[in-house]
């Protein structure tokens, strides 16, 4: 594109909320013909909230919930913005010390309380360690195909409870979705969440197609698979596991509101909150600047 083309381009992203690093990349995006989009706080508003409390082994609610806030005050991850929002709702004032606490990237948390080893976070996550989840598979699978998220907590390696926990769409990401498969791109969700759950919630957007179960490193990976395929490849992500992703898309969008890795790393950022500027920057990409090349 001329220089002016790419300057008035830059100029009416802005006016749509959508704030422009690098001016390539509305050029790169007229040839996009994949949209991946990150699952949690992307498609879904990033506020989960629990919705059901799961009890196991003789350990009762309260313990299983003040254990899981406890570990989780040291996490940044949304899930545990949850599970501490639900102990302040109860009332439950969180003294204990963590000691050894540590994050397992797209896994969960892990620390010592009371001299107690604790461990939360994915099914997958406690299978690594041998623990037995099996006790209520059934129960689980309803949570999961109903669109929840599963949280697993053991104390000293026995299964003690676990927490299902629900994150809304966002109001406009049906709608946004809708445009994009108008303009013919295939929609792919990339997520490190479980097949089921995340299933659930691609039905309700409309996605194409799910790569779920992914760890934080592998979602760069799926980005580089799908570029060997030869396709074009824009990335939409919000939080610090996306930043690898972002970098390796063809065009990388980062919601605005989300981690400032995702921003700093991203080519475009939607001020607006909306995944409707997806469909307005590929618009824009497609009508002002592909066509003068
Ligand atoms: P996403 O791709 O949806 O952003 P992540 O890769 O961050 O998901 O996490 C994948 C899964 O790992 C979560 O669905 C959850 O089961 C588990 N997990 C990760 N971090 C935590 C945490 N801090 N607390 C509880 N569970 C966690
Ligand atoms: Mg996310």
């Amino acid at each position: 594109a001329t220089p002016m083309s790419v300057i008035a381009g830059v100029g009416r992203a802005a006016e749509l909320g959508i704030l422009v690093r690098d001016a390539d990349a509305l050029q790169k995006a007229a040839d996009a013909d994949t949209v991946i989009f990150d699952k949690t706080g992307t498609l879904t508003k990033g506020q989960p909230k629990v919705s059901a409390v799961y009890c196991f082994n003789g350990f009762s609610e309260e313990e299983i919930i003040r254990s899981a806030a406890c570990l989780e005050q040291g996490s940044a991850h949304p899930l545990a913005k949850a599970l501490l929002a639900l102990a302040q709702e109860k009332g439950y004032r969180i003294t204990d010390e963590v000691a050894d606490f540590r994050t397992l990237k797209g896994l969960g948390v892990s620390g010592r309380i009371q001299g107690k080893t604790l461990l939360l976070g994915s099914r997958t996550l406690l299978q690594g360690r041998n623990i037995d989840t099996e006790i209520a598979a059934l129960e689980f699978a309803r949570e999961s195909e109903g669109g929840a998220t599963l949280v697993f907590l053991a104390v000293e390696g026995m299964l003690a409870g676990v927490l299902a926990i629900r994150d809304l769409l966002r109001e406009d990401t049906a709608m946004a979705l809708a445009r994009l498969h108008k303009q013919g791109y295939h929609l792919i969700m990339l997520t490190g969440d479980q097949e089921r759950s995340a299933q659930a919630i691609a039905r309700e957007a409309g996605i194409d197609q799910v790569i779920a179960g992914v760890l934080p490193e592998g979602k760069a990976e799926v980005v580089r698979q799908l570029q060997q395929q030869g396709r074009k490849v824009v990335m939409v992500g919000d939080g610090i596991n996306d930043a690898p992703a972002l970098a390796q898309a063809d065009v990388s969008i980062a919601m605005g509101g989300g981690s400032d890795i995702a921003i700093e790393t991203a080519e475009l950022t939607l001020m607006r909150h909306s995944l409707n500027g997806v469909a307005d920057a590929l618009s824009l990409a497609k009508g002002t600047l592909g066509n003068m090349k």
